[in-house]
């Protein structure tokens, strides 16, 4: 176990999902205090990964909220810094997909897309910003897509949310470059997740075959990059979308 994020205590959201526990796992592994956010999970499985990260010796509390709602957000996040002390780390990785052709997309799947992937990180940053602003000290990072960056079909409302990110990433990144806050974006490709397994499978092959790396990625993969920019010395990196894609788009 590292030890380079000992004293530092993040929140994941997400964190029950297939990309979210490969983060929380990576945190606490170099010695976070990691908040475990989660909604669609059961109470049973949230637990189950709870006491997982308790068997490894990490710190670790469940926080069950709903994301997309400002008010819900907000109340986690000041509970976290009532529990854990501190924010250092939020990493927005909570997000859905409800796929379908634009011509006939009702806007009940546009607005929980935007809701809960994009509408989410404001919500997180606009509820943690002023403690990272006050202490001096923060490492935002939101995970976006490579869909947000090339588009994909009957993906309008995921693309849209998933590029909306890169922009508020950029924005925050401007006003809070002076204030020990760095703000950045990975955008992963095509990720072994619950996410993926809807996919049917003559789509996947032929998803697989344009990956030049020839695979799916591992959601480790993609925690290593969240890891990485969630570091403290990665101060100099700010306003960045890291690309976790196989190569898919460059
Ligand atoms: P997943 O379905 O396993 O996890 C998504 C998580 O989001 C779940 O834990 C779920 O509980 C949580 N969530 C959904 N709505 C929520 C809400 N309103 N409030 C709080 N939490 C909520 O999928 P995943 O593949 O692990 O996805 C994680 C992130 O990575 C998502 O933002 C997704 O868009 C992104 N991503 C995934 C892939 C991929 O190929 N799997 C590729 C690019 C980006």
């Amino acid at each position: 176990m590292g030890e380079g994020l000992k004293d530092r205590v993040a929140l994941v959201t997400g964190a029950v999902g297939g990309i979210g526990q490969a983060i929380s796992l990576a945190l606490a592994q170099e010695g976070a205090a990691v908040a475990l956010n989660y909604l669609v999970e059961s109470d049973e499985s949230a637990n189950a990964f709870s006491a997982e990260f308790r068997r490894r010796g990490y710190r670790g509390r469940l926080y069950k909220a709903d994301v997309s709602q400002f008010k819900d957000a907000r109340e986690q996040i000041d509970n976290v810094i009532k529990e854990f002390g501190q924010l250092d780390i939020l990493v927005n990785n909570a997000g859905i997909t409800l796929d379908r052709a634009l011509k006939n997309m009702d806007p009940g799947e546009w607005d929980k897309v935007i809701a809960v992937d994009l509408s989410s990180v404001f919500h997180c940053c606009r509820a943690a910003i002023g403690h990272m602003l006050e202490r001096n000290y923060g490492r935002i990072v939101s995970i976006s897509s490579v869909v947000g960056q090339k588009g994909n079909f009957g993906q309008t409302n995921y693309a849209a949310a998933k590029a909306g990110m890169v922009g508020f990433t950029k924005s925050l990144a401007l006003e809070t470059a002076r204030k020990g806050i760095t703000v950045n974006a990975v955008a992963p490709g095509f990720i072994k997740t619950s996410m993926t397994d809807k996919i049917p499978t003559n789509v996947m092959d032929k998803i697989v075959d344009g990956i030049p790396v020839g695979r799916l990625a591992e959601p480790w993969e993609v925690a290593r990059a969240v890891l990485f920019l969630a570091d403290e010395q990665s101060s100099y990196i700010t306003g960045h979308v890291l690309s976790v894609n196989g190569g898919v788009y460059m």
